[in-house]
């Protein structure tokens, strides 16, 4: 692979989207940092729906971090409850309203329209590829990979519905294993390829 090519054609392909979504947000007066904690919200399970999960996902500071999660309270997208075991931590959970935009602005209608253009292979095989080169950046740099229960070496599978996290020995559900963890541990560390 030409990398220098491939890196120009992926920067390419993220200004396209950040200009989209940018336009997008703008008619519900949100910063894209804003949509993208929103976002995460909206798909991380109950071990990662916190401040500190948030923080981690986006990389960025508490203090701005913070700034961001004020921001999406009060504009009523989210809301927060404390944990009912230990009172010092904070869930944070999407509201009716705040999923009704994120499903309004993803997927992207630039994306998914030029897709269609595209072969389910050559979808499956870009996807895949895209998902391998993620996960190999991120073990090289030690980052967490936010990944589900699903490829996570801590899940127990006991039945097509019944799951358990040997992490915390707690149950999951299916649509828990659905939703993606700041614990994630991938299944397979070794460097993958497509
Ligand atoms: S199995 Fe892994 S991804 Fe799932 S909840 Fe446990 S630690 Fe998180």
């Amino acid at each position: 692979m030409d990398i220098l090519k491939a890196q120009q054609l992926l920067e390419r392909m993220a200004s396209l989207l950040r200009a989209e979504s940018r336009s997008l947000l703008y008619q519900h007066g949100l910063q894209p940092v804003q949509f993208e904690a929103l976002h995460y919200l909206s798909i991380c399970n109950r071990y990662s729906d916190t401040p500190m999960g948030v923080t981690e996902y986006l990389g960025q500071t508490k203090g701005s971090v913070s700034q961001t999660l004020k921001v999406l309270e009060k504009k009523g997208l989210i809301e927060k409850t404390p944990d009912k075991a230990d009172k010092r931590v904070t869930h944070l959970s999407v509201t009716k309203i705040g999923l009704e935009l994120v499903h309004s602005i993803l997927p992207s209608p630039l994306l998914e329209s030029a897709s269609k253009q595209l072969s389910q292979e050559e979808t499956t095989s870009i996807e895949a590829s895209l998902h391998c080169l993620l996960r190999n950046m991120q073990h090289a740099n030690n980052f967490k990979t936010f990944g589900q229960c699903s490829t996570c070496r801590h899940n127990i599978k006991h039945s097509d519905d019944k799951y358990m996290c040997g992490l915390t020995n707690e149950a999951l559900s299916r649509p828990d294993i659905e939703l993606i963890c700041r614990e994630h541990e991938p299944l397979n560390q070794a460097v993958c390829s497509s």
